[in-house]
C-alpha cells in the first residue's frame, strides 16, 4: 500500500506530537505506511480538510475523530 497522502504535512507523522518513540514508529508503520484510511487523523483530514483538525489527535483515537466529525456535521446543519 502506498504512503498516506498527508504524510509530508501531518504533525503526527513528522514527530510534532508527544509520543513514545517505539509506539510512534509502530503507528507510522501501521497507518502512515500502510492502512492509512483507518487512521483517525486521516478520517478527519479527508472529510473536513486539514485546517479543521485538532492538533493532538492520534491515529488510534477513532472515537475522538467520530466526535469531531459529528460536531462538524451538527455545525454544518446550523446546530451549535
Ligand atoms: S496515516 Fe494518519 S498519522 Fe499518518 S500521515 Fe496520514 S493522517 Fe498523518
Amino acid at each position: 500500500m502506498k504512503r498516506c497522502e498527508f504524510f509530508a504535512t501531518c504533525r503526527f507523522a513528522n514527530g510534532g506530537l508527544p509520543c513514545d518513540a517505539a509506539l510512534g514508529a509502530v503507528y507510522r508503520k501501521h497507518y502512515c505506511e500502510g492502512d492509512y484510511p483507518q487512521c483517525a487523523r486521516y478520517l478527519v483530514y479527508s472529510q473536513l480538510g486539514r485546517e479543521t483538525l485538532i492538533p493532538e489527535l492520534y491515529p488510534n483515537q477513532h472515537d475522538q475523530a467520530r466526535k469531531i466529525l459529528a460536531s462538524a456535521s451538527r455545525e454544518e446543519a446550523g446546530f451549535r
